[in-house]
């Protein structure tokens, strides 16, 4: 059985203050749950303030992004052993934005999802079409290349520790939720085509869809066999929206 994960993506939000308010309300509000992994991504600034307030608790810290290389001369950029000296023990990779707005390929996502792993991370590999392709009905050829080509030549116990993010580009911070049958057509696309790849292990790999869950809507998505968690922005942003959508059961 796959064990659902919560996951908030905090994008360019809260300073270190802000970040470790939230999280002390966060914390106590969701101290009993032990049916869901539960993970915030704060910026990086905020990365070792947060994951010390949350030692010990049922939350753990990724971070939003990183660089392959171990070091040197690539300013502004944090390697994958910095991410990890910060207490955070997953980073999200490739998310549309970051594909957007500052240049990430397939190839990058590949090379910073097996630093990653190399760092002793787990990745939250990001997937997810455009409206225009979407129009365009070339949904499936897009996810496919982006698995395929994004989370390339992993170890079966990396496939399977790996965790995938479909975000469809249309629905992120639009209000617009992909339905919960056109998520989980996609999310049952991509354990095929990564069971393609990695056979048994794309059982064991976590899906979670992203892209204006909200406590109103997260109930019929979890209801979908693939759908195995989300990846939350705007509603993550406090401590009592996201408490609710931890608690999605209850
Ligand atoms: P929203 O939940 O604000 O639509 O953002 C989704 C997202 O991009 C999470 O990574």
């Amino acid at each position: 059985m796959r064990k659902p994960l919560m996951a908030g993506n905090w994008k360019m939000n809260k300073t270190i203050g802000e970040a470790v308010t939230v999280l002390k309300a966060l914390k106590s509000s969701v101290a009993d749950v032990t049916d869901v992994e539960i993970l915030i991504c704060p910026v990086f600034t905020a990365l070792s303030a947060a994951a010390a307030e949350v030692k010990g608790s049922n939350i753990n810290i990724g971070a939003q992004n990183l660089f392959w290389e171990p070091k040197g001369a690539f300013t502004g950029e944090i390697s994958p052993a910095m991410v990890k000296d910060t207490g955070s023990a997953y980073v999200i990779i490739g998310h549309s934005e970051r594909r957007q707005y500052f240049g990430e390929t397939d190839e990058t996502v590949n090379k910073k999802t097996k630093a990653a792993f190399g760092a002793g991370l787990i990745p939250v590999v990001c997937v997810g079409e455009t409206l225009k392709e979407r129009e365009d009905n070339i949904t499936f050829k897009v996810i496919e290349k982006q698995v395929r080509d994004g989370l390339k030549e992993l170890t079966a116990e990396q496939a399977a520790a790996a965790v995938i993010a479909y975000e469809p580009v249309w629905a992120i911070g639009t209000g617009k939720t992909a339905s919960p049958d056109q998520a989980q057509e996609v999310h049952a696309f991509i354990r095929k085509i990564y069971s393609e790849i990695y056979k048994d292990a794309a059982q064991k790999t976590r899906i979670l869809y992203g892209g204006s869950v909200n406590p109103k809507n997260v109930s019929e998505l979890m209801k979908q066999p693939d759908i195995d968690g989300g990846l939350v922005g705007g509603a993550s942003l406090e401590a009592d929206s996201f408490a609710q959508l931890v608690k999605y059961s209850k």
